[in-house]
């Protein structure tokens, strides 16, 4: 299975000197522990070649996993093979000087909408890219060196992007390569303390978001983080957007939403569902994503309303036309 795409990736690593690797713009653990990942694997095993990670934003919340790479002036990419993960479209790639590179290589495990690039390798049903890249190593381990950073960096992917594990997408080849990476000595009660410990000002604001998350008719949940309440609790844009994950446990709530203003004036929304499917509701919101993750953009009051009311009726549609949901 798709071990001649992993093959052809690996014989065009071989032929080049230098490799740039991407990911997609606010990158979240599983673009940064993949990419890192890689990029500490093709180090390892090929001491000899220049393997670069060059990107123009970053993550807060995986900061301690380290530092990336300089950027570089065009001429830079012009003989380098560019290796993309996690970054479902070219326009959401965080450096835009991939398109610079001489073969550009797209690994990645969301919706195929914009196969890019002169090689693929996507798999839709892996809970993470990072996933993949665990599962590259594993396919040519024979070949490949790895060590306990390379194996953090992608372990912290998988846990992450699967919500600790959780998530649908998880299946048995999840944890075996899960497995694999923590024989390799991971940290957890560290890597646990990173990702987890929280800022006392955070906890504040979860409570803040309890007090005023609001309940459609069907069970829609759905908050709005404006500018206000962000400058309020001297919040991040992360952790604005992490709140997304304080509705996911309400019980008969399969749908829930949060809203965050964008500095431009637009909202961001992070769409979440149990059981039903909601990127195509994403999808009509300038947005898009998986079956029960999806973000979307709205301009104006009325097109929040708008969203806000067509997951109400695919809510009450689900319910109406299933059973043993809770
Ligand atoms: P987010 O809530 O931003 O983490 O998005 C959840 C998932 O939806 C991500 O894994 C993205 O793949 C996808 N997604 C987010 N925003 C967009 C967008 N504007 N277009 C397509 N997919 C998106």
């Amino acid at each position: 299975m798709n071990i001649q795409e992993k093959q052809n990736i690996l014989d065009k690593i071989k032929e080049y000197q230098r490799i740039i690797i991407f990911r997609h713009k606010r990158p979240d653990g599983d673009a940064v522990g993949s990419t890192k990942g890689l990029r500490e694997i093709l180090r390892l095993t090929y001491p000899e070649k220049e393997i670069y990670l060059i990107n123009n934003d970053f993550s807060d919340y995986v900061a301690f996993l380290g530092s990336e790479d300089e950027p570089r002036d065009d001429e830079f990419y012009k003989d380098a093979l560019g290796i993309v993960i996690d970054t479902a479209t070219t326009d959401r790639i965080s450096n835009p000087q991939y398109s610079l590179c001489r073969e550009l290589i797209k690994i990645d495990h969301h919706i195929n909408n914009e196969p890019y690039g002169d090689l693929l390798w996507v798999e839709e049903e892996r809970s993470s890219s990072s996933e993949m890249i665990a599962d590259f190593y594993l396919t040519f381990s024979d070949e490949l060196k790895i060590n306990k950073d390379a194996a953090t960096y992608i372990y912290t992917g998988m846990v992450t992007d699967s919500g600790r594990f959780r998530f649908r997408s998880v299946s048995g080849d999840t944890l075996r390569l899960a497995g694999m990476l923590l024989d390799m000595g991971v940290d957890l009660d560290t890597l646990h303390a990173n990702l987890y410990m929280k800022e006392f000002h955070t906890l504040k604001f979860q409570a803040y978001v309890y007090d005023h998350l609001k309940i459609t008719e069907n069970g829609v949940v759905y908050l709005h983080v404006t500018r206000e309440m962000q400058d309020m609790f001297s919040l991040t844009y992360e952790e604005a957007s992490a709140s997304v994950s304080y509705m996911e446990s309400i019980k008969n709530s399969l749908i829930w939403l949060a809203f965050i203003d964008n500095e431009d004036g637009s909202t961001r929304v992070r769409l979440r569902s149990r059981f039903v499917t909601i990127n195509s509701i994403a999808e009509k919101y300038h947005g898009g994503g998986h079956a029960c993750a999806s973000g979307a953009t709205v301009y104006s009051e009325e097109e929040a309303s708008s969203l806000i009311a067509d997951a109400d009726e695919r809510l009450k549609e689900y319910k109406a036309n299933n059973e043993g949901w809770l």
